[in-house]
C-alpha cells in the first residue's frame, strides 16, 4: 500500500531496526517496523525522521499489529533550526497529543490535512501561538468534542449584536450568550466577542491566514490553557511537551 504520512515517533527495535509510528492520510495511525533504519547507510535515514511529511510504501493487514515499512520519500522535511526551537516544541507537542488520541479512520484524512497544513505553515514562517490554538480547535472538532461555533452553548441561538457572547464554560468549551449567563458567571463580553470572531476565522481559513488575530493575541494563552486542559481531561494525559511552548 502507498500513502502520505506524518512521522510521529521512532523507537529503536532489535539491533538495527526501528518501529515508526506515523499518522497517515488514509489509514489513521500505524506502527510499522523499518528494517535497518538505525544503520547510518540506510536509504531512509533523514527521510524517516520525526515530524517529516513523507510518502510511504508499506504493508499493514491489521492496523493494531505491526506492519512493515518498505520505502519512503520526502514531501516536506522538518529541519531543526536553533533560533526556532518553538517550531520543534510545537511539532513534538502535536505528535504527543496525536499519539494519545484515538483517530477514527473516517476523520483521519481531515486530521492528516490539518497536521500537514500546520507543518507546512510553520516551515514557511515559524511557529506562533495561534498555530497551537488552531491545532486544538480542529482536533477537538474532528474528534467530536467541540461545541458548535457562533451559537450559545445553552440556548443555541446564534450570536449577534443583540445576543452577544459573554462567558466561556470551561467544562465543555461552550461560549454562552449574555442572556444565558448566570449571576455568578462574570461577563467577559469584549474578550468573548473577539474569541468568537477568531473561532469563526479558524473555521473558515487555513492556519497561515489566522495569525493576525489582533485583539485576541494578548489573551490567546488563556484560551490555549483552556483547550489543552480539555484535551488532557479527555485523554487522561499530562503533556510534557506543552511546558516548552507556553
Ligand atoms: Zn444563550
Amino acid at each position: 500500500m502507498e500513502d502520505d504520512a506524518f512521522v510521529l515517533r521512532i523507537y529503536p527495535y532489535a539491533e538495527s531496526d526501528a518501529i515508526v509510528v506515523v499518522l497517515t492520510r488514509q489509514s489513521g495511525k500505524l506502527r510499522l517496523i523499518c528494517r535497518g533504519l538505525k544503520r547510518p547507510q540506510n536509504a531512509l535515514h533523514g527521510i524517516i525522521s520525526p515530524f517529516n511529511l513523507v510518502s510511504i510504501r508499506f504493508s499493514a493487514d491489521d492496523p493494531h499489529q505491526l506492519g512493515r515499512l518498505f520505502e519512503a520519500s520526502l514531501n516536506q522535511g522538518f529541519y531543526l533550526q536553533p533560533e526556532r526551537l518553538s517550531d520543534f516544541y510545537f511539532c513534538s507537542h502535536m505528535a504527543e497529543v496525536l499519539l494519545s488520541v484515538e483517530i477514527d479512520p473516517q476523520y483521519g484524512a481531515r486530521i492528516y490535512r490539518l497536521v500537514s497544513a500546520l507543518v507546512s505553515c510553520i516551515a514557511h514562517r515559524g511557529y506562533t501561538p495561534a498555530d497551537l490554538l488552531y491545532f486544538y480547535f480542529w482536533l477537538l472538532r474532528l474528534e467530536g468534542w467541540h461545541p458548535d461555533v457562533g451559537v450559545c452553548g445553552r440556548c443555541h441561538r446564534p450570536f449577534s449584536g443583540e445576543n452577544p457572547p459573554a462567558f466561556f464554560q470551561d467544562a465543555d468549551l461552550a461560549v454562552v450568550c449574555e442572556a444565558c449567563r448566570l449571576p455568578g458567571e462574570s461577563s467577559e463580553r469584549p474578550e468573548m466577542e473577539k474569541f468568537v470572531a477568531l473561532q469563526t476565522c479558524m473555521l473558515r481559513r487555513p492556519p497561515d491566514e489566522v495569525t493576525d488575530t489582533a485583539g485576541v493575541s494578548s489573551n490567546i494563552s488563556s484560551f490555549i490553557s483552556r483547550y489543552s486542559r480539555k484535551i488532557s481531561d479527555i485523554t487522561g494525559k499530562k503533556y510534557k511537551s506543552l511546558v516548552f511552548i507556553q
